[in-house]
């Protein structure tokens, strides 16, 4: 049995044993393709169609509002990039966001300054949250759309996305949230919350990697047309579905909505056991909002520390954590998000971001306790600078 404790399920999560079984039988025996009019065409057709109902009702939506995507990257990339490129002709050519987004966000909207899109990057407070009021600021006639994140995937804090709707829609701008942290995890209702359009990845809900869909409300100036080819997806986004894939991600939806206020109420448990023993470490503060959270998010600093050595001295543990820098782009830049709530950047590279999951159990939180106390403490008695950081 493998004794690896993985803490990092916000970068993915493991693919449920019952979503797995689901989606066998669509790579083997039902192997039609679902533009085919025969049988197994049909079939494959009639499996695509399901998972998209058990989508739209966990979104309360339309089934014909949701659009499959490969992933949260290429959702974000299309409502972004099409709303913008609908708009243009109209002369709105303004975007809001914000500081902390995704990248899948963030160079998207660098992506369209190039093309001479103006983009306002709002910024947060110290717990990461946007202010409703600078969003009302920021809206001119030239904008095209509101892009705010539904919930951090760093910090964990949770937008006041029903208000920011609600601004949006008062005054006629398309509002786009990248849900991809949330979709899953809390409770979402398109209708309340005055959603436009929101991104969604399968592999953050224990579905698969490689499938995301894209929630389009009826009547919202449609994002052009992202790929072009065969009918699929309603002439949208052309190519041959991903049918397991697919399948998979509606399985997922309705098993993680399964029980949703009890996983959640067990995971946030275990979450709030690490803070509090993890913050009691001298010179340790949490990062991100301390309630409204993520239900598994733990974003620690631990100053005089470097957060690639305790995630590297963790791994060797067995122990899968995330740290605040940026080390997939061949950098150690600290993290933006982390910079944006206001850290200086040697308190941001000191960061750890714990994610739990329902499948962790208490006992491997105490494990974790242990281990991260450990490796800071060691840490910190080779640092030359903790002994002065201490003492301050
Ligand atoms: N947006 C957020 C907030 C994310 O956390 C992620 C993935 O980590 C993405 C978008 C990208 O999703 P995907 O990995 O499906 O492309």
């Amino acid at each position: 049995m493998s004794t690896t404790i993985y803490a990092d399920n916000a970068a993915t999560t493991q693919v449920s044993h019952r979503v797995l079984q689901q989606m066998l039988p669509w790579l083997s025996q039902h192997y039609g393709n679902p533009s085919s009019i025969y049988g197994i065409g049909r079939e494959a057709r009639g499996a695509v169609e399901d998972a998209r109902a058990q989508l739209a009702q966990a979104l309360n939506a339309q089934p014909s509002e949701i659009f499959f995507t490969a992933c949260g990257t290429e959702s974000d990339n299309w409502a972004i990039k099409g709303v913008a490129h609908a708009l243009a002709a109209k002369g709105k050519k303004h975007i809001i966001t914000s500081a902390i987004e995704h990248h899948a966000v963030l160079h998207t909207c660098k992506a369209l300054e190039k093309e001479g899109f103006t983009v306002t990057y709002l910024p947060v407070d110290r717990d990461g949250l946007v202010s409703v009021a600078d969003v009302e600021k920021a809206i001119t006639r030239e904008t095209a759309l509101v892009s705010i994140m539904f919930a951090n995937n760093e910090i964990g804090t949770i937008q006041p996305v029903a208000e920011i709707g609600a601004a949006c829609r008062s005054r006629g701008v398309p509002f786009h949230t990248d849900a991809v942290q949330a979709v899953g995890h809390l409770p979402i209702d398109v209708e309340a919350l005055n959603i436009d359009l929101l991104s969604l990845s399968a592999h953050k809900f224990h579905g698969p990697k490689g499938v995301g869909a894209l929630y389009i409300r009826k009547g919202c100036p449609f994002p052009a047309t992202l790929l072009e080819g065969g009918g699929q997806e309603r002439g949208r986004r052309a190519g041959t579905e991903n049918v397991a894939g697919i399948v998979g991600m509606g399985a997922a939806i309705v098993e993680a909505l399964e029980g949703l206020p009890e996983k959640t109420a067990r995971v946030q448990a275990m979450r709030d056991r690490l803070i509090q023993a993890l913050t009691k470490l001298p010179k340790t503060h949490l990062n991100g909002h301390p309630h409204r959270r993520l239900p598994g998010n733990c974003n620690i600093s631990f100053e005089g520390v470097e957060g690639e050595s305790l995630l590297l001295l963790l791994d060797n543990r067995d122990i899968c954590v995330s740290s605040g820098s940026a080390c997939t782009s061949g950098s150690l830049d600290p993290s933006h998000v982390l910079l944006a709530i206001g850290l200086p950047h040697e308190v941001a590279h000191g960061s750890l971001r714990l994610s739990l999951g329902d499948l962790n159990t208490p006992d491997q939180v105490e494990e974790i306790i242990t281990g991260v106390t450990q490796v800071v403490e060691r840490l910190r008695a080779m640092s030359p600078v903790w002994e002065k950081i201490k003492d301050n």
